[in-house]
């Protein structure tokens, strides 16, 4: 977990004792008290304010709570820090980055944003081969999410041979068409 997400009006009942459910996963119920508490006092310490881009008066769901340190209570008010969605989602690009040692973002503009598969333009980004290496660009590949579920298990080459006899067939069907046709 790298951000909270606002608490929720049925988080805030639980807490009272009214209604029923559980903490969200990963969070116990004191967690969850002392997250709402905390996320209360950053609300308050940054003013409604985006931390990073400064823009004023955002109200839940507009907001994210960021996690400063990962290695310290993901709950406390002085590791939590308010972000529009926007500043969260680039943060957290960020932080993939120091991860896998480059920048998803480079990798976006290289292909053009365009799933190396189906050619059109995506946004999630998923290994180009079985085993990426996590630290080079070049093992990575713009993919979207609907070719990545049908790739499934299968290797980047193999999938590409498929899409690529996919694509001859079409156009072996539509010439026929249009042979017949004529
Ligand atoms: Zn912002
Ligand atoms: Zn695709």
């Amino acid at each position: 977990m790298i951000y909270h997400e606002p608490p929720t009006r049925a988080m805030r009942s639980l807490v009272r004792g009214e209604g029923s459910g559980s903490a969200p996963a990963g969070m116990t119920f004191e967690e969850m008290r002392e997250y709402i508490r905390s996320y209360d006092v950053v609300r308050r310490r940054d003013g409604g304010t985006c931390q990073s881009c400064g823009k004023p008066h955002l109200e839940a769901p507009h907001l994210r709570l960021w996690i400063k340190d990962q290695t310290e209570s993901l709950c406390a008010a002085h590791n939590l820090e308010l972000l529009c969605p926007a500043c969260c989602r680039r943060r957290a690009r960020l932080a993939a980055a120091s991860i896998t040692g480059f920048d998803p973002d480079v990798v976006f503009s290289r292909e053009d944003m365009r799933c190396v598969y189906c050619l059109e333009k995506a946004e999630q980004l998923v290994a180009r081969v079985d085993n990426a290496d996590r630290d080079d660009p070049d093992d990575w590949a713009c993919c979207c999410q609907t070719c990545s579920k049908r790739r499934g298990s299968m290797s980047h080459d193999k999938y590409i041979a498929q899409c690529h006899d996919k694509a001859r067939e079409l156009w072996t069907h539509l010439r026929e068409e249009v042979m017949r046709g004529a």
